[in-house]
């Protein structure tokens, strides 16, 4: 599986499979997991190293939302202690991201080693600016909706790295699945973050983490600029520059399913037929 980034303190993986992290945070006395993810090789592997790096350590896993690709290796891990947001906990659609994960397994013929269910949490966060000690470190949460209904920023403050699920990557735009309003609100609450703390590293769920602020900042306005050209296209009743946009993104097959769901999406949230 590949390595990403590999210091004392952090190791992220990434998957073959739509380039997703995951992130592991290695503490004096803890391991925190974050999305551990896709195929039973790379979480075997995800495994050994935690086998490694987390001798006699207390376990955490944490979700950054629910999407099926970012809760499809909780039963690898599931004696972990675990943290979401409680709009993860309360959300009503937990048996269709379940049939998400069996189709995909089905489709691919993929058996794994644990049953399929939705990830039971122990620690949820409802507010924004939580706090939680974990080891020595004090980490920090958000609230984080407009992609989906119930992201969660993650901010260890004592290591200065922020983990924010599928927001600000640099291979994707936008997908939003919740609410235009909501997903500029989640940029806003980024960018406070980004300029009142230290932030060593940014990871993001899908893509390249970054540890240069002014990158971070950059892609916060990719984010809105996205936002804002599929608004104007929408109110003006003008075509949107999608060969502009899959000139900068790669994968045009599928993400135009992505931006033409964004287009549904932002149509009926601007009440526009
Ligand atoms: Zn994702």
């Amino acid at each position: 599986m590949k390595i990403q980034f590999k210091s004392e303190e952090l190791i992220i993986f990434e998957s073959s499979l739509y380039r997703t992290t995951t992130s592991l945070i290695i503490g004096e006395q803890y391991i925190l997991l974050v999305d551990p993810n896709w195929l039973p090789i790379e979480l075997d592997f995800i495994e050994e190293t935690i086998q490694e790096v987390g001798k006699d350590k207390e376990t955490y896993l944490l979700f950054t939302h629910s999407d099926y690709d970012h809760i499809i290796g909780y039963g690898q891990f599931k004696n972990y202690k675990t943290i979401a947001s409680s709009n993860f906990v309360n959300n009503k659609n937990q048996a269709s991201i379940l049939q998400q994960i069996e189709k995909f397994d089905d489709e691919y013929y993929v058996s794994r080693s644990y049953d399929i269910e939705y990830p039971k949490i122990d620690m949820s966060f409802a507010g924004n600016n939580e706090k939680l000690q974990i080891g020595a470190d004090s980490y920090c949460f958000y609230q984080a909706q407009g992609h989906n209904i119930d992201g969660l920023l993650t901010f260890n403050e004592s290591k200065g790295i922020l983990i924010v699920g599928d927001y600000l990557s640099n291979i994707e735009f936008p997908y939003i699945y919740d609410s235009l309003v909501r997903y500029k609100a989640t940029l806003a609450s980024l960018e406070q973050i980004i300029n009142q703390y230290t932030i060593r590293i940014l990871i993001s769920g899908h893509g390249d983490f970054t540890t240069d602020k002014s990158e971070m900042l950059q892609r916060i306005q990719d984010s809105r600029k996205y936002i804002a050209d599929l608004e104007g296209s929408i109110l003006n009743q003008k075509e949107f520059d999608t060969t502009q946009l899959y000139t900068r993104y790669k994968f045009p097959i599928i993400m135009d399913a992505f931006h033409q769901g964004n287009i549904k999406l932002a149509k009926a949230e601007l009440r526009v037929k």
